[in-house]
């Protein structure tokens, strides 16, 4: 971003066809094909950056974290806890102290649900979920559902896929402990209105938990702004690493939760008789972590930093834009999830194929998508759809991409008839 650009807080263009040279893994050819890698919903491509500096930490530095005295523990220790602070301002959280480390999404919802809404959480009170969550937001609720008689709730959405938020309305009541609530929808690529969802929420004391998963890659997240209590995102959708991830959580309530799960690094002093933990975030990242991953979610996080979230979200909505009119110009084609505000994502299914084979046929032309229910099951079932294919983009993307998907679908309708 151009110095001018910057102070005139104007998004930079995207040069994507530089950026696609940081990310070895595009310029292949499968089937024959240029690779055109749409699945970035389900897993992103890392760069350059984010390659070299886990392979920097195994090759220069490597060494268990935190109870080193020697140079190469200290090292790896201050990369990361670096990592930490690049995450926080990445979310623009209060303190580091608010950024745990977790192996994901899914471990940093379970997280919470263990710490702290299980301990609070009696017979008829409530949780409230939408109707659009992944898995991973409704399975925990639903094992804590069963272990106390809680019960959850269910926002409906749209045809469109949007919240309604006047059932919302209605549904935040006096027995709610926590609204769960998907940001950006990997089924729907719908962004839900959540600052206004977290307002409302707050206003009736309820604490709110944030699946950012499908966001963070895509758009600036600012957790204070949003005012969310808790927020949770993956490395791997991020272009980073798997197996690690984060949970961000304010400061007073990490404090008053207990320990998810026991060990080493958790605690300020063990004995038979008592055990003091330690203060968050140690508290919650027991046993030794992903320390080469966190390292490299720190490099993620850098790179996009560098490259801008805000021009990656004004780049993607152009193309996102572009992808959505080519396809709904395609006859037979339904695209499942039509918000005006979306991010990213486009699910369609196609009258006489199945998206199982749309994705198969879509593969020999070198084009990778995702086919199926996409861990959000009611999803599909709102839609009466057995599965949908799926699109998602990532900041390397092009129009040229799209071209290809349409022509690639173009002939799948050819072999079906259609
Ligand atoms: N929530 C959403 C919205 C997702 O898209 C995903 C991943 N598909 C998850 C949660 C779970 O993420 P992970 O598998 O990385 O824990």
């Amino acid at each position: 971003m151009s110095n001018l650009k910057a102070q005139l807080g104007l998004p930079g263009r995207l040069d994507v066809a530089r950026l696609r040279e940081d990310f070895p893994i595009l310029s292949q050819t499968v089937h024959g094909r240029p690779l055109v890698y749409l699945d970035n919903g389900a897993s992103a491509q890392k760069p350059e950056a984010v390659i070299e500096a886990e392979r920097r930490c195994y090759r220069e530095y490597y060494a268990n974290i935190h109870r080193g005295v020697h140079y190469l523990s200290q090292t790896s220790t201050t990369e990361y806890e670096a990592a930490r602070g690049k995450v926080q301002r990445f979310l623009n959280a209060a303190s580091d102290k608010e950024i745990v480390f977790t192996r994901g999404t899914t471990e940093s919802i379970n997280l919470v649900a263990h710490s702290y809404v299980r301990p609070r959480l009696r017979a008829g009170d409530e949780i409230l979920v939408s109707a659009m969550e992944h898995h991973s937001n409704i399975v925990p609720w639903q094992l804590l559902c069963e272990e106390t008689g809680a019960v959850l709730k269910v926002i409906p959405i749209s045809e469109a896929g949007e919240i309604d938020l006047d059932a919302f309305a209605e549904l935040l009541g006096e027995r709610t402990r926590l609204l769960s609530v998907v940001h950006v929808s990997n089924a729907l690529g719908t962004v839900n209105p959540v600052a206004e969802m977290i307002r409302q929420a707050h206003a009736k004391g309820i604490p709110v938990l944030l699946d950012g998963a499908q966001a963070v890659p895509h758009m600036p997240v600012d957790v204070q702004a949003l005012g969310a209590d808790f927020y949770a995102f993956s490395a791997h959708k991020l272009y980073g690493p798997t197996g690690v991830g984060v949970l961000y959580g304010k400061y007073d309530l990490l404090k008053a939760m207990r320990p998810y799960q026991g060990g080493g690094d958790m605690i300020k002093t063990v004995s038979f008789e008592k055990t003091i933990y330690a203060d968050p975030p140690n508290r919650f990242e027991a046993g030794t972590p992903n320390i080469a991953g966190v390292i490299a979610l720190g490099a993620a996080v850098d790179y996009l930093s560098e490259v801008g979230l805000e021009a990656i979200a004004a780049y993607e909505q152009e193309l996102l834009d572009y992808a959505t009119e080519r396809l709904s110009a395609i006859p037979g084609l339904r695209i499942i999830g039509t918000a005006p505000n979306k991010a990213g994502v486009i699910s369609f299914v196609m009258d006489g194929a199945h998206p199982h084979d749309i994705g198969t046929l879509l593969d020999e032309q070198g084009v990778a998508v995702r086919a199926g229910h996409h861990c959000a099951e009611p999803v599909m079932r709102r839609y009466a759809v057995p599965a949908t294919a799926r699109a998602s983009f990532g900041l390397y993307n092009t129009r040229e991409e799209v071209d290809v998907l349409v022509a690639a679908i173009e002939k799948v309708r050819e072999l079906f008839g259609a």
